[in-house]
């Protein structure tokens, strides 16, 4: 069982190195108190992610929902097609 969780780990690590090469992030300053943070930017809808690792994961989010949104598309035109 807990070989079984590090095995996903290692999955999750992966899909997040491809996402971060296919699709380089802007990165944004963040100047506070006399400081400057760097945040990631996230190309597809403008977030900006503070610490920029938490960009990966947000990148992640917007895979899901594309299979999700690639998926339902497909059922409606399955039904589009029959109902021709
Ligand atoms: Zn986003």
């Amino acid at each position: 069982m807990e070989a079984m969780e590090a095995m996903e780990a290692v999955e999750v690590v992966e899909n997040v190195e491809s996402v971060a090469k296919n699709e380089p992030a802007a990165v944004y300053d963040i100047h506070y108190e006399n400081a400057t943070y760097q945040a990631a930017v996230c190309h597809r809808c403008g977030a900006k992610m503070f610490p920029a690792e938490l960009l990966e994961a947000h990148m992640d989010r917007h895979q899901l929902k594309d299979m999700f949104l690639e998926s339902e598309l497909k059922k409606l035109q399955y039904a589009m097609n029959r109902m021709r």
